[in-house]
C-alpha cells in the first residue's frame, strides 16, 4: 500500500508535472528539473534516517533480490567469506546467492523454544569458527522476514565485522542507527514506492572494493561518482520514493510512523493471542511490526476466511505461497482503521464460527 495522498499527487501531476506541459517521467534524466526531485529524494532520505555524511545513498534498480548479488561483488573477493545468519526465506536467499561469488557461512538459523515458537538464536550460540572469522567480509542478516512475520530488533553486531542489512521490508518503519552498518539496502516495494528501484546506503570506506567481473550498471562505486546516473535510472519511481518521503516527514519522521506502527501491530498480535481460532507461531521478541503472518486452527475455513475478508473489502491477506495461512503485511502506509477493520472483521469471523 502506498499513501493516498502521494498516489492522489501523483495522479494530479502526472500529465503536466510542474507545468513543464510534460511528465515527470518524459524529462531527462540528466536535466536541471529532474536532479532536483533526485537531489530532493536523498536529502529527505537522509533527513528522515540521520544518515551521516560518510554515507552515500545510491538509488539503483534490481529490487532486493539484485542487491543478493550486487553486496558480495562489491564489497568481498572471492576468497573471503560471507557470513549469514540465516531467519526465514528472504535470508537464506541470500545465502545461495551470495555463495556464487563468496564463500558462504552459515552462523545460525531460526529455530524453535520450547512453547514451539520461533526465535533466534542469540549470538552466543552462533557458529563461528576463528578461521572463517579471520577472513570475512561482512555478516548479512534480514531484519525482517516478510514472509515468516520473524524480526530482530537490534542489530546483531560481531567486532570487526561490516554487518549488511536487507531492509526491504521494514527501512523507514522504526529509528535505527546507521553508523551500525556497513550496507543497507531496501527493495522500494514495500516502504518507499513502486517496485524495480533500490535503495543502497554504503559507507564510503567500503567503495572501491568490487571484483573484477562485476556488471558496470550494479558497481556501487561508478553509482556513487556518477550520483546513481551511470545508466538511466527508474525516474518516476526515484521521484514517487520522494514524494513518499516528503509524505513521511510530514507524518512526523520516524519515530512518529514507529509509533503507529507498534499501535497497529500491538492490535493484530492481541487479537490473534486473545482469540484460540487464531495463532502465530512467532515468540513475542521476534514478531515483526511490518508483516503478521497467521494461522486458523481450523485450515479448512481458510478460503472461506479470504473470500469473506476481501468482500468486506480487506485484500492480500493470503499468506505467502511457500507457507501458505494468512498474511497481514501493515507497511507505514497502512492507517490504524485498516487494522481496527482488519481485527473487527477477524472477530466477527470467529464468532460466527461458534
Ligand atoms: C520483497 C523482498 C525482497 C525481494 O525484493 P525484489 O524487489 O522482489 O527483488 C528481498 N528481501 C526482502 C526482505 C523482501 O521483503
Amino acid at each position: 500500500m502506498l499513501p493516498a495522498e502521494v498516489m492522489q499527487q501523483a495522479q494530479a501531476e502526472f500529465i503536466n508535472w510542474q507545468n513543464s506541459g510534460s511528465s515527470v517521467m518524459e524529462i531527462s534524466h540528466r536535466s536541471k528539473p529532474f536532479i532536483e526531485v533526485a537531489a530532493a529524494a536523498e536529502q529527505d532520505l537522509r533527513d528522515l534516517l540521520a544518515i551521516p555524511d560518510n554515507y552515500k545513498v545510491l538509488f539503483l534498480q534490481g529490487g532486493g533480490r539484485g542487491q543478493f548479488a550486487s553486496v558480495p561483488l562489491n564489497i568481498a573477493s572471492p576468497e573471503q567469506y560471507s557470513l549469514h545468519l540465516q531467519t526465514g526465506s528472504w535470508s537464506k536467499g541470500a545465502v545461495s546467492e551470495a555463495a556464487k561469488y563468496t564463500h558462504t557461512h552459515v552462523v545460525a538459523k531460526d529455530t524453535v523454544n520450547a512453547d514451539n515458537k520461533r526465535i533466534i538464536p542469540d549470538i552466543a550460540d552462533w557458529d563461528l569458527p576463528e578461521d572463517i572469522l579471520g577472513n570475512t567480509a561482512f555478516l548479512h542478516y534480514c531484519p525482517n522476514e516478510t514472509v515468516d512475520g520473524v524480526a530482530l530488533h537490534t542489530p546483531p553486531k560481531l567486532p570487526n565485522v561490516e554487518l549488511v542489512a536487507d531492509m526491504s521490508s521494514n527501512i523507514l518503519s522504526a529509528p535505527i542507527n546507521i553508523a551500525d552498518y556497513g550496507v543497507i539496502y531496501a527493495g522500494a516495494q514495500k516502504n518507499i514506492g513502486p517496485s524495480g528501484l533500490a535503495v543502497v546506503i554504503v559507507r564510503e570506506d567500503l567503495l572501491g572494493k568490487a571484483q573484477a567481473q562485476t556488471p558496470s550498471f550494479i558497481n556501487f562505486t561508478l553509482a556513487a561518482e556518477h550520483d546513481s546516473m551511470y545508466n538511466t535510472p527508474p525516474t518516476y519511481s526515484w521521484y514517487l520514493a520522494g514524494l513518499v518521503f516528503k509524505w513521511l516527514k510530514a507524518q512526523g519522521g520516524v519515530s512518529a510512523i514507529h509509533a503507529k506502527n507498534l499501535e497497529k501491530a500491538q492490535l493484530l498480535y492481541s487479537c490473534i493471542d486473545e482469540l484460540d481460532f487464531y495463532h502465530n507461531n512467532v515468540a513475542a521478541e521476534f514478531r515483526s511490526i511490518m508483516n503478521v503472518p497467521f494461522t486458523l486452527a481450523n485450515p479448512e475455513l481458510d478460503a472461506q476466511f479470504l473470500a469473506e475478508a476481501e468482500a468486506t473489502g480487506l485484500h492480500a491477506l493470503k499468506g505467502h505461497r511457500s507457507v501458505g495461512g494468512m498474511r497481514a503485511s501493515i507497511y507505514n502506509a497502512m492507517p490504524l482503521a485498516g487494522v481496527e477493520a482488519l481485527v473487527k472483521f477477524m472477530r466477527e469471523f470467529a464468532a460466527a464460527q461458534d
